[in-house]
């Protein structure tokens, strides 16, 4: 080699590819393709994004001081335990970074996020696949790969993009067998969507043990994806691997002070909440109508079955959407061939989406 060589692993990763915003020459584009909040951005959110315009020659609080009090207080939580980050992606990668490397193992499942493999990959690290069942998690398939060279599981909770969850206990199960070495990554990026009695985000699983992170985001029910802000609880340990590792001014002003007026708006949040409520069941019971299996989900999203073959496959479908402007999320790249995966949207988004697939169902050729 005469040229510079990245380290063993960088270059076999395929690029992530976020969702699809544009459809050539199509003005008016009903967006299902990122899972973002179908109501937006607390107002209050907005006027705080604004008000940082005056002051944007002054480096962010590093510390992100009072976000992190805002979390504290908002969840109970230890703010020693708090740390921001860039989106949680980048708490993603910098725990990877962290904790993994070369010769190391990072247990993800099947169609678990695809954000871990990547990252393991980008931090040398081997990623390794766990079987699921029934599109959810398996504790015992997760603990079945498990090896002396595994340093951590990523578990998303619900995951994206099957929408699907596990209880609390199957959590603490995994937890218990899991060596104390290896550090479980609870990943609950539509954790504030979920209303189910045996869930839980998993704050005390962080609290009870050294080796549970809870990572979140304000990009999905928050409807901050623009600005890139997350945040995680764990062991004040891996916090302060944390803080040696990230850059000192990670998290924008814009997006500290937006995050901490959208947390502190209750009302906005729960209408949101209650808007997804609505329109899942509203989709579900659509797709009920139209024949289409999907897969339940508890998240903002639904994954649809289509198919691999015949005129109905799951790419005439996102073409035919594609045409008249509704751009649903193809998941090939998670062993998903055969669906895709709609946001749920504004209700006029929703309507137009379902009738769009009723119509690409009712074709003959699918076009
Ligand atoms: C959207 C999403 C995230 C959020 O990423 P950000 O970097 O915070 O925008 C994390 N994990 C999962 C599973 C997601 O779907």
């Amino acid at each position: 080699m005469t040229t510079p060589t990245p380290i063993e692993g960088i270059l076999n990763i395929t690029p992530y590819v976020g969702g699809d915003a544009t459809a050539e020459g199509l003005a008016r584009i009903v967006k299902l393709s990122s899972n973002e909040a179908a109501t937006g951005a607390s107002p209050k959110a907005i006027a705080a994004f604004r008000a940082v315009a005056d002051n944007l020659h002054r480096y962010p609080d590093g510390g992100c001081a009072d976000l992190r009090a805002g979390l504290a207080e908002m969840h109970g939580l230890n703010i020693n335990g708090i740390i921001c980050g860039n989106g949680s992606d980048e708490i993603i990668s910098h725990l990877i970074h962290s904790y993994a490397g070369a010769g190391d193992e990072v247990v993800y499942t099947e169609h678990g996020f695809l954000m871990y493999p990547l990252g393991a990959m980008a931090s040398g690290a081997t990623p390794v696949k766990a079987a699921e069942d029934e599109f959810t998690a398996s504790v015992d398939a997760i603990l079945a790969v498990v090896t002396e060279r595994t340093k951590m599981v990523f578990l998303a909770n619900p995951n994206n993009p099957t929408g699907t969850y596990l209880p609390l206990s199957e959590v603490e199960r995994l937890r218990a067998q899991l060596p104390e070495t290896v550090l479980l990554v609870i990943d609950d990026a539509y954790a504030e969507f979920v209303s189910r009695n045996d869930y839980s985000p998993g704050i005390e699983l962080v609290e009870a043990h050294d080796n549970v992170v809870m990572t979140r985001t304000f990009s999905k029910i928050y409807g901050l994806a623009g600005l890139r802000l997350g945040w995680a609880y764990c062991p004040e340990e891996i916090a302060m691997v944390y803080h040696r590792v990230r850059s000192p001014f990670n998290v924008n002003a814009a997006a500290q002070a937006a995050g901490l007026a959208a947390l502190q708006d209750v009302a906005h949040t729960d209408a949101a909440r209650a808007h997804n409520d609505r329109w899942l069941a509203w989709w579900q019971d659509e797709c009920r109508r139209l024949r289409l299996q999907f897969i339940p989900s508890v998240g903002n999203f639904l994954t649809v079955h289509f198919g691999t073959q015949g005129p109905h496959t799951a790419g005439a479908a996102a073409e035919f959407l594609r045409r008249r402007g509704i751009l649903p999320r193809g998941v090939a790249a998670y062993g998903l061939e055969a669906y895709l995966r709609f946001t749920i949207g504004l209700e006029e988004d929703n309507r137009a989406a379902i009738a769009a697939v009723e119509e690409f169902l009712s074709t003959t050729d699918g076009v």
